[in-house]
């Protein structure tokens, strides 16, 4: 876990707590660091609310050897926290708050979190997804339950173990695991794995990997540890006992835009749809990024790039003529004779974009 920001959301902030930011970012992955790299760089006013898991799902990511340009590999809290300092040194403001309210047709947008709201006239909501759990008996409380076998597989190297789940995920978990367990059995309920040909090929290089299509999880079992899982083939009658030492659940991400319905436009599983190949939300001066709005790709990289074009898309949006931003500045009498060379706290503001 990256240390938590020293400075808690409810810690008033310089000039006054109801301050209003250019841009407030919710979430701390790859997407939200990125923006606020690109927004603060850009000279506006950004405050990250970093939530409870600061640096995102790159803190349990174990080692990631696919990021460009930091080969052969860096661990995933050592990139989170790269993009954390490079956000900072630009001079977004983090803070520790997680979000537990939001006001996006407001002008400007309020978030509110536990004991503070804030105010900004943009937002970019990053706040990515989450494991999607089992649910079924003994999922919560063993130890041995895992979703991320690059964060725990080393923990029971020469043990057997299970991964649960079809897809990309899944199979790249087994194929983790295979070098290291002593035996890895892959369970899914369908017929067929979803993942790509390839990968289902690679794993079925490994001897020590057995996979188990049209199998249901029924329970796992253990006594304050993981021993088995108990499972229902829809092939042969009865239910039966795999003995392993660890399960790596991989059955898909669920984002987190919970607290989101009713104020932007949501798809059937709840990714934020955005509009037109951009970023820009079904709210006005929101914009939202990374897994948060992805279906399909879901890698830190893919995240970091959508949390650019965030940041971009929200910089084009308050340089529009009567935007909140330069409406505010032209309050403060300080209207610029060309927005796009504005200057303003001493910094570039807006730069021409596209
Ligand atoms: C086990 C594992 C291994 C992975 N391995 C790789 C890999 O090898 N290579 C790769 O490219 N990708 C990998 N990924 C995927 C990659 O980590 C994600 O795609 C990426 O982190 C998504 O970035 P994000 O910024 O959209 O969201 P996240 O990284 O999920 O960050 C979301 C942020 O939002 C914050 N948040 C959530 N709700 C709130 C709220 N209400 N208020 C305030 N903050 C909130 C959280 O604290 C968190 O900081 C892996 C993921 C996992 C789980």
């Amino acid at each position: 876990m990256l240390p938590r920001s020293d400075r808690p959301c409810h810690q008033p902030m310089t000039p006054t707590a109801s301050r209003v930011r250019d841009v407030i970012i919710v979430g701390s992955g790859p997407a939200g660091y990125t923006a606020a790299i690109y927004t603060a760089r850009a000279g506006l006013d950004t405050l990250v609310i970093e939530g409870h898991e600061p640096g995102g799902a790159l803190i349990a990511a174990g080692p990631i050897d696919n990021y460009p340009g930091v080969g052969p590999f860096v661990s995933g809290p050592a990139l989170a926290e790269a993009m954390r300092r490079q956000a900072q040194r630009f001079g977004a403001e983090l803070c520790s708050g997680h979000v537990e309210r939001f006001d996006v047709r407001d002008k400007p947008k309020t978030v509110g979190t536990s004991d503070d709201q804030h105010h900004g006239r943009a937002l970019i909501l990053a706040m990515g997804s989450a494991p999607r759990s089992l649910n079924v008996p003994g999922e919560r409380g063993l130890h041995g339950v895992s979703t991320s076998a690059k964060r725990d597989g080393a923990r029971f190297t020469g043990r057997d173990v299970a991964v649960i789940g079809g897809g990309d995920g899944a199979v790249e978990e087994a194929l983790y695991l295979a070098p290291l367990a002593r035996h890895v059995t892959l369970i899914h309920q369908r017929p067929r794995l979803r993942a790509s040909a390839i990968a289902v090929a690679r794993l079925q290089d490994h001897p020590n990997v057995t996979i188990r299509t049209s199998t249901e999880v029924l329970a796992l079992h253990g006594n304050r540890r993981v021993s088995g899982v108990r499972v229902r083939s829809r092939r042969h009658a009865g239910d039966s006992t795999i003995a392993v030492a660890a399960v790596f659940v991989a059955v898909g991400q669920i984002p987190r835009s919970d607290l989101l319905i009713g104020h932007v436009d949501l798809d059937a599983g709840g990714h934020i749809l955005t509009k037109g190949g951009t970023t820009r939300t079904s709210a006005e001066g929101v914009f939202a990024a990374g897994d948060l709005i992805d279906r399909r790709y879901r890698q830190a990289v893919t995240a970091a790039a959508s949390g650019c074009a965030a940041a971009l898309d929200a910089e084009r949006w308050l340089s529009r003529p009567h935007s909140p931003l330069l409406d505010s500045i032209a309050r403060e009498g300080k209207i610029p004779q060309d927005p796009v060379a504005t200057h303003h706290r001493g910094r570039c503001l807006v730069h021409r974009i596209g």
